[in-house]
C-alpha cells in the first residue's frame, strides 16, 4: 500500500522500567507488568520493512525505559537503516553511557521525561537519587551530538509551569512537549496510567488550568503542543463536541513488545500482529474517546492533509460532492491553521533533525554496515549492555 502521507508509531520495546514514577504501572515497584518482556531484535528488524510499506516514517522507541533494552543500539540503527526516523523518549538514567553510540546509530530525537520544574521532586518521584546530575551530563553529550533534545511532561500536581522554562533551559532542552494524564487502565499493554497516584487525579478544573498555563508558556518557551490542539483537549474536558477525528489506526499506532499493532494504546484488542499488516485495513471510524497528546496533536496537524488525500481519492472516482464535503469542513480550517501557526516550530525541529541527520551520516553509514558482522567484531560502543 503506497500511502502519501507520513504515519507515526510509538514501539514500546520493553516493560520494565528501573524508575518507580507514582503515576505510571511500569513502575519497578509495581507489580502490573508482569514477566519482564523485551522485544527480540531479529522480529523487530523483520517488522521494519513491513511497517515502512505502511508508510511509518516516524517511530519513537519507548517503554518501559526503552534504554534497558539489551540491544537498544540495535534498534536504532535497524530502524534508520529501514528508512524510518527514530526518536526515543527515556527517563534519562542511563543517557550518558548509551547516547553517543545512539546518535552514531542514527537516533534525530532525544525525548527526556520531566515531572516538575524542582528536579528534587522529579527525582523523588522516580525514586532515582542523582538522577538531575545524570540528566544534565546525558543531555549536554546529546548536545555534543546536536541532538536536538524535548522535554516531555506529564500534566500533574508538581509541574510548577512558571518555574518551568529557567530549569529546561538550564538543563539544555530544546522544546517540550506535554501528555495529559490516565487514571483509567489502558486496554492495551501500555501501562502507562496510574488509578492511585494522587498526581494526576486532576479534576476538570484543575486540567482546564494546567492548558491554560500551557498555552501561556508557549509565550516563553517552545512548546510543541499546537494552540488548536490544547483548545480541542479543552472541548474534551468540557464534554463539548470535538473538532477533528483522530488519526489512531490509520496515520497513528502503538506497537508492543509482542510485535502486536494497535489503533493506540488506548485500544482494548490489537488489530493483529504487525506480520500480518499488510492485510489488516485502516481504522477509520470517527474516535474522540481519550485526550493523548500524541494523538491529538498528530491529529489536528494532519487533518487538512487527511482531508485532502480523501477529497483526491475521492474525485478519482468520480465523487465530486463527497471530495468537495472533505475539503469545506470548519474542522480543516482549523487544522490548516495550525499548521501556518506551528511550521516555523515544525521548520526549525526538521532543520536541526537534518543537520544531526548530516553530522552523523558517516558513523551511521559506518554502523550500518557493521550490522551483519558478530557482535565481537563490532565497535565496541554498538555492544549495548542494559
Ligand atoms: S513514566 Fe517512564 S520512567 Fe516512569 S515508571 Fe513509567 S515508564 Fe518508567
Ligand atoms: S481518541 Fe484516543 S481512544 Fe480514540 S483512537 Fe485516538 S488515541 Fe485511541
Amino acid at each position: 500500500m503506497n500511502l502519501p502521507l507520513p504515519a507515526v508509531c510509538d514501539f514500546s520495546i520493553t516493560n520494565v522500567c528501573n524508575a518507580a514514577c507514582d503515576f505510571c504501572g511500569f513502575a519497578r515497584d509495581k507489580t502490573l507488568a508482569g514477566p519482564a518482556r523485551y522485544v527480540d531484535t531479529d522480529a523487530f528488524s523483520r517488522a521494519l520493512p513491513i511497517l515502512h510499506r505502511r508508510g511509518i516514517r516516524y517511530l519513537t522507541l519507548q517503554g518501559g525505559e526503552p534504554l534497558v533494552h539489551p540491544d537498544v543500539v540495535r534498534l536504532v540503527s535497524q530502524t534508520v537503516a529501514a528508512g524510518i526516523s527514530c526518536a526515543m523518549i527515556t527517563n534519562g538514567w542511563f543517557l550518558s553511557r548509551y547516547i553517543k553510540s545512539l546518535a552514531v546509530a542514527g537516533l534525530c530525537q532525544l525525548i527526556v521525561s520531566l515531572d516538575s520544574a524542582d528536579l528534587a521532586e522529579h527525582e523523588r518521584n522516580r525514586g532515582l537519587e542523582g538522577l538531575e546530575g545524570r540528566l544534565a551530563k546525558g543531555i549536554a553529550l546529546a548536545r555534543e551530538c546536536d541532538l536536538p533534545v524535548q522535554a516531555s511532561i506529564t500534566v500533574n500536581r508538581l509541574v510548577r509551569y512558571d518555574d518551568l522554562p529557567d530549569t529546561l533551559r538550564r538543563l539544555g532542552f530544546d522544546h517540550v512537549s506535554f501528555s495529559y494524564p490516565r487514571s483509567e487502565p489502558f486496554g492495551s499493554t501500555s501501562l502507562v496510567y496510574s488509578e492511585q497516584s494522587h498526581l494526576v487525579d486532576l479534576d476538570r478544573e484543575e486540567l482546564l488550568d494546567a492548558l491554560d498555563a500551557i498555552g501561556r508558556l508557549r509565550k516563553r518557551f517552545t512548546v510543541l503542543n499546537p494552540r488548536a490542539s490544547l483548545a480541542e483537549v479543552a472541548r474534551y474536558v468540557r464534554g463539548e463536541q470535538q473538532a477533528v477525528s483522530c488519526i489512531g489506526g490509520y496515520k497513528y499506532f502503538y506497537v508492543d513488545w509482542n510485535l502486536d499493532i494497535w489503533r493506540c494504546e488506548a485500544w482494548n484488542e490489537p488489530m493483529g500482529s504487525v506480520f500480518d499488516l499488510d492485510r489488516i485495513p485502516d481504522q477509520r471510524e470517527p474516535c474522540n474517546a481519550c485526550m493523548m497528546a500524541c494523538y491529538r496533536n498528530a491529529s489536528m496537524l494532519m487533518h487538512a492533509a487527511v482531508a485532502a488525500t480523501d477529497a483526491g481519492r475521492a474525485l478519482a472516482s468520480g465523487q465530486i460532492g463527497t471530495a468537495v464535503a472533505s475539503l469545506f469542513r470548519r474542522s480543516v480550517a482549523q487544522s490548516l491553521w495550525a499548521l501556518i501557526e506551528e511550521t516555523p516550530r515544525i521548520r526549525r525541529l526538521a532543520r536541526s533533525r537534518r543537520q544531526t541527520a548530516s553530522t552523523n551520516g558517516l558513523s551511521r553509514r559506518q554502523t550500518a554496515s557493521t550490522n551483519g558482522l558478530p557482535a565481537s567484531e563490532r565497535p565496541a560502543n554498538d555492544r549495548a549492555e542494559a
